[in-house]
């Protein structure tokens, strides 16, 4: 409970000002992937040297705000120790409340272990497991054949060995499988007893030079912003937040994809911050400017949060200067820091 009270007050503050420490970070364990993604180029790249779990440990004990954080790869599954990072994490990040992981689905049997692991630490798993397409397509454009039926398999494991989580299939919609959307759907409802709209997320093509490598490919994000708008409103199962969340994500998509520009202020190091699997902390996973590294700064966030170097991306990011995404990571937290806006034009004041 108190938790999430925590956690509502990091969202709450982060619609008047900048916090004193993050309450949502991103977190990339590693940047090995079993996958060959279309899209993204983090396979093909030489993974750097991973933080250990003592290095782990440090560095969530100094996060003091972190309600929520999003573990990422790479797959993160890879990671051995991926069960003890996920111990080591909710036991020094005292004020955690929501644990979400994202993971290529080809592992189920792990999948369902990171479920459990936080279900035990009394925090709530949200897994997002990924698909891009009908089978065919999937396998396709993610290089390996078999790479469906395993995100398959791992999403209904997860929901019948520990159904207290909350799981997603989550689709990175790009130009190579904007056109199939609805044939998955069909096939993923004809696949999943009980699937609907409901369990599916979508995310958009992003492409970044110090994350997923994938800077050199072209015209994936060309998708017509009419094309995702015929997806609004279909959410309609789940809690309230999660419909509010993917309505106005899909909202804002369409908006991006027209005017190419983050539609609402970006809440990137106002109040998250993305760590890379060697330790080095950026605003986002998008905009390549390095803020600190966590190892030469004796694993305290709090030194490279007011770090001149951060107020410099800060202030990049203020004059939109940064690239500009609507990446969920980071689209979620700015949804959230516009909710009290009702209530700072109600008082005629802005407060950042
Ligand atoms: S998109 Fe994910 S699964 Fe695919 S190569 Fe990149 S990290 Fe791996
Ligand atoms: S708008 Fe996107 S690229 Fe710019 S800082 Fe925010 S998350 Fe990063």
């Amino acid at each position: 409970m108190l938790s999430k009270i925590n956690l509502i007050q990091g969202i709450i503050e982060s619609n008047f000002r900048r916090l004193s420490s993050p309450y949502k970070a991103t977190f990339a364990v590693t940047y090995r992937c079993n996958l060959k993604c279309k899209i993204c180029k983090v396979w093909d790249n030489s993974p750097p040297a991973e933080f250990t779990l003592g290095e782990i440990g440090k560095i969530f004990k100094n996060f003091k705000r972190l309600g929520w954080i999003d573990l990422t790869g790479g797959e993160v599954t890879l990671r051995g120790d991926i069960i003890d990072v996920i111990n080591v994490i909710s036991r020094n990040a005292r004020n955690l409340c929501v644990f979400h992981i994202s993971t290529n689905g080809r592992r189920p049997e792990i999948a369902v272990l990171m479920a459990k692991e936080v279900l035990k630490a009394g925090l709530l798993p949200v897994i997002n497991v990924s698909v891009d397409g009908p089978r065919e397509l999937n396998d396709r454009l993610r290089g390996v054949e078999g790479a469906f039926h395993s995100s398959l398999e791992t999403f209904k494991k997860l929901r019948s060995s520990a159904p207290q989580g909350h799981y997603y299939l989550s689709c990175t919609l790009s130009r190579s499988n904007i056109q199939y959307v609805d044939e998955m759907i069909v096939e993923l409802k004809r696949e999943i007893p009980g699937f609907s709209f409901s369990d599916l997320h979508f995310n958009l093509f992003h492409a970044s030079s110090h994350y997923y490598k994938n800077h050199e490919i072209e015209g994936e994000d060309k998708i017509d912003p009419v094309a995702v708008m015929k997806y609004l409103s279909l959410s309609k199962k789940g809690s309230r937040v999660k419909i509010f969340l993917e309505n106005q994500y899909l909202k804002g998509m369409s908006k991006f994809l027209s005017e190419d520009k983050f539609p609402v202020p970006c809440q990137a190091l106002n109040a998250t911050c993305f760590i890379a699997p060697s330790g080095r902390v950026y605003a986002c996973g998008i905009f390549d400017e390095p803020i600190g590294e966590l190892r030469e700064h004796d694993y305290d966030i709090n030194r490279i949060w007011d770090h001149p170097r951060a107020l410099m991306a800060r202030k990049s990011i203020k004059q939109r200067q940064c690239p500009g995404c609507w990446s969920p990571c980071e689209a979620y937290p700015a949804i959230f820091g516009q909710v009290m806006r009702p209530v700072q034009e109600c008082l005629g004041v802005k407060f950042k």
